[in-house]
């Protein structure tokens, strides 16, 4: 079946093809960045870290920050962030001085006069802070970095329904932000009870008109197919709520139920999840529902309305991706700020300690608090942008890929090709002369197909979530 997503110049239709997806319905990174956070090895801490930003050439151009704020008031079952459950109002207080304290020893290393264009605040739950330490956080970044205002500004944080009200949206929009994501992962009331995640339908309507009443440039929901008790068509009731609601964009994930690694995993009934032919009819009806309404599906698990500016940049070449999604302009540097934060250079990946006593002592030590990382190869960045370009672009152009990494392409990924070759044959990709063009059967498998290009790829050592 056809599903026309828009009337944009690429062909964005998606074909849902039920053996192709069975096929390839295996275990797969998202590809936030290549190579994935698995690779990060341990060897790389504080001192690394340091010597890295010393001797790094000047590096020129705007700059994006992370910042990760661990706590929660409750535990969501299917979690796999990295949280603290608590209700102690004074953790805060203690996170944010150590934050400041990041802050400080990381802009010694950046020209303060880099304009911060991309700004995330994650969790965990962010607005666990009380009004007056979101004030207090805000204020410690535009201390040491130069924080804008401009409307091409990316300024972002996730909301949690059940911790905000309308007098903290406000806030949010006073302190600069313009872009808000909210977790819904299912309206159903018996999927939210079965996940412990209680937030009735109102609760969310009265805090998205909240958000358009203070015309936030952007508004995006995250849902989460494969939850217990969701069915197609439990799905097709919350996504006519969704649809009522008109968010901007659209993240659909996958839940991996790993009850051995996410212990908090364990307290849901494995008898309630759908079976695996039921969780890819589920992502059917949302990819067929959400189409079908209009929304532009911009590959890997993202759909976006066709006014949008990423729907506009899929057929433009411009899409781009990293930790926090798809975007428009990436920085050339990431910062991550607060415990386990991924910062990201052109050659280089590195993540704090998960541990926020760990974190506390280095800190306390006047180190950064970098616990691993790595430093990528050529080769590494070759198969990066390879990978990028199939995600973002939905294509990729072989000659000029192969040419701006000084590399012959055919040859040097002559294994490659020939996967690729098969995955044609079966309906996947398309070669027309120099480019490789994912079909419409392909585009709901993209993740399979950069798979082909991940060098470290070892399934049998891995653990991922299934590719849809
Ligand atoms: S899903 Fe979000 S709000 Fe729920 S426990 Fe995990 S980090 Fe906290």
């Amino acid at each position: 079946m056809d599903m026309q997503s828009s009337t944009h110049g690429i062909d964005e239709r998606i074909r849902w093809d039920p053996a192709l997806i069975r096929k390839y319905d295996v275990a797969g990174p998202r590809y936030t960045s290549y190579p994935t956070a698995v690779q990060f090895a341990d060897g790389f801490g504080s001192r690394e870290y340091e010597r890295y930003l010393l001797e790094r050439p000047p590096v020129i151009g705007p700059l994006s920050l992370y910042v990760h704020i661990p706590y929660c008031r409750n535990i969501c079952y299917y979690c796999a962030c990295n949280k603290i459950i608590t209700r102690d109002p004074e953790v805060a207080e203690r996170y944010i001085v150590a934050v400041e304290k990041e802050v400080t020893l990381l802009a010694r290393h950046f020209d303060q006069r880099r304009r911060v264009t991309q700004l995330h605040w994650g969790g965990g739950t962010p607005t666990y802070l009380s009004p007056a330490e979101l004030t207090q956080l805000m204020h410690v970044l535009a201390k040491h970095f130069s924080l804008i205002d401009s409307p091409e500004r990316e300024y972002s944080i996730e909301l949690d329904p059940r911790s905000v009200d309308t007098g903290t949206i406000a806030l949010l929009k006073g302190l600069g932000f313009n872009r808000v994501s909210m977790g819904i992962q299912d309206f159903d009331p018996a999927v939210q009870r079965a996940v412990n995640r209680i937030q009735p339908f109102d609760m969310v309507e009265s805090l998205v008109a909240s958000v358009r009443e203070h015309r936030f440039k952007s508004l995006s929901f995250d849902l989460i197919y494969g939850l217990p008790l969701q069915s197609p068509a439990s799905m097709e009731q919350t996504l006519a709520k969704v649809l009522a609601l008109s968010p901007d964009r659209i993240s659909c994930y996958s839940y991996a139920h790993l009850p051995d690694i996410f212990s908090s995993q364990r307290s849901i009934d494995r008898m309630q999840l759908p079976t695996a032919d039921d969780k890819l009819e589920v992502l059917h009806t949302i990819i067929d529902t959400l189409t079908d309404a209009g929304y532009v599906y911009i590959g890997m698990d993202h759909f976006v309305k066709p006014e949008d500016e990423l729907a506009r940049a899929l057929p433009n070449g411009t899409l781009q991706r990293n930790f926090q999604g798809y975007s428009t302009q990436l920085a050339p540097e990431l910062l991550g700020i607060g415990v386990s934060s991924i910062s990201s250079t052109a050659d280089l990946y590195c993540q704090n300690v998960k541990n926020v006593d760990e974190y506390y002592a280095l800190l306390a030590q006047d180190k950064l608090p970098v616990q691993r990382g790595l430093r990528l190869t050529p080769e590494d960045i070759l198969r990066r942008d390879v990978i990028m370009q199939l995600i973002c672009r939905m294509g990729l152009d072989i000659e000029e890929t192969g040419a701006r990494h000084g590399v012959d392409f055919a040859r040097h990924f002559a294994r490659e090709m020939e996967i690729l070759a098969g995955m044609e044959r079966e309906g996947l990709l398309a070669s027309e002369g120099n480019r490789i063009r994912v079909t419409p059967s392909g585009r709901p498998l993209v993740r399979n197909i950069c798979m082909v290009f991940d060098a470290y790829l070892d399934p049998s050592r891995q653990r991922f979530s299934r590719t849809i």
